[in-house]
């Protein structure tokens, strides 16, 4: 299972998570799931987040655009979870 994260202003509202080192706020597009599903992944999302800084604690660590988790390495209209976040303009 993939999910795609956009970075957000606010970290309310359903399926939002913010960065344990930073606080920058992001809205998660997951892809069809169950809650158990979703629970188990939201631990990897935070590991993939923390890895973003490796040794910087500013926000703009983080990809402007957006970013998969895991790593997607082809095409962005090809992931279920980049198309469900509307991000199949842009690459990663
Ligand atoms: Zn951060």
């Amino acid at each position: 299972m993939q999910v795609l994260c956009q970075k957000s202003n606010s970290s309310e509202g359903a399926d939002k998570i913010s960065c344990s080192i930073c606080g920058q706020a992001f809205q998660i597009f997951w892809e069809r799931s169950s809650q158990t599903e979703r629970a188990a992944q939201m631990e990897t999302v935070m590991a993939a987040i923390a890895e973003h800084h490796q040794g910087n604690d500013s926000h703009r660590a983080h990809p402007h655009t957006g970013f998969l988790v895991p790593g997607w390495s082809g095409l962005t209209k090809f992931s279920a979870a980049a198309l469900l976040g509307g991000a199949q303009s842009w690459s990663i």
